[in-house]
């Protein structure tokens, strides 16, 4: 699947950037990338999504805006398509920042978002995955993020977005189907403020993928956007934040991270991470960054 990891981060590039071009929010690239990537079956967002143990989708998102600290958060939703775009409604039309479960659901249909069947969000390959993941014995999960895991093909991507505008703002979204085979109910870090996802503008935009429970121990979004607050570059606190994920907690994942001075780090302890970006001089897209 590494052609369609890295045709599907260049399109949602595309999509982001043409927002960006015509004068457009941080805010409104990050959601439109990631929506990309949410429609996009390669990834673990939207439909397409790692199945939960009972063999549902159950999805969690989160976007933030740098300019304002406002943010938009759901978690555990069966029914919609794009969960960032519930997010993005929580963050612009209601005084909370997160909801959950049905009322999650039923905010983003009172907000003109049409909900689906959770049928709808599953495909042929995630039920074949499930069956055989849960046909081996003992299996809890953690070796599916390993870099020495000799079964590279089983896991695949959060999707996560950064951008930075005209007008000098920053913004970051993060989308997930979660982790293969989790419990019912169970939450990642992906959409929780500061782990899977962060963005203030007088710090950094950031967004991590992973196992998300060593992730959200470290408040890994924040604990890098605070390194680049204390004045290191995105480049290093990126590599930093995979170092300490390691050290710290035996984690793995990757994170994407951009300042308000356009610096970005990009990095990863798995053995691959899609990823792309764009800048007015440049354009570079992957599957291991190397730094
Ligand atoms: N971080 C996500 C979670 O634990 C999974 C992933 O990034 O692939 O829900």
């Amino acid at each position: 699947m590494v052609d369609a990891h890295i045709r599907g981060v260049n399109n949602a590039l595309a999509a982001g950037w043409r927002v960006l071009e015509r004068g457009g929010s941080a805010l409104d690239a990050v959601e439109e990338a990631v929506v990309v990537m949410e429609d996009d079956e390669t990834f673990d967002a939207g439909r397409g999504s790692f199945l939960n143990r009972d063999g549902r989708v159950q999805l969690d998102a989160l976007i933030m805006d740098g300019a304002t600290l406002r943010a938009g958060g759901v978690g555990c939703v069966e029914r919609l398509r794009n969960p960032v775009r519930a997010a993005r409604k929580i963050l612009s039309e209601s005084p909370h920042v997160y909801f959950v479960a049905e009322g999650a659901e039923r905010f983003a249909a009172e907000h003109g978002i049409s909900l689906c069947r959770n049928e709808d969000l599953i495909i042929p390959r995630e039920v074949e995955r499930l069956r055989a993941y849960q046909a081996q014995p003992n299996s809890h999960g953690n070796e599916l993020f390993a870099p020495d895991s000799d079964d590279v093909t089983i896991s695949h991507d959060t999707v996560g977005a950064v951008a930075l505008d005209q007008h000098a703002n920053i913004a970051a979204a993060t989308s997930t189907g979660g982790t293969l085979n989790k419990a019912p109910g169970r939450l990642g870090d992906s959409s929780l403020i500061g782990c899977g996802c962060y963005a203030d503008n007088e710090s950094a935009a950031a967004s991590t993928t992973g196992w998300g429970e060593p992730i959200m121990k470290l408040v890994l979004a924040k604990w890098t956007a605070d390194r680049i607050s204390a004045g290191n570059l995105p480049e290093w606190s990126a590599q930093e934040a995979m170092n300490y994920l390691k050290q710290r907690v035996n984690g793995h994942g990757g994170i994407i991270v951009l300042n308000r001075q356009g610096r970005f780090g990009i990095a990863h302890n798995t053995p691959r991470m899609a990823w792309a970006c764009k800048t007015v001089r440049q354009q570079e897209s992957g599957i291991v960054k190397e730094n």
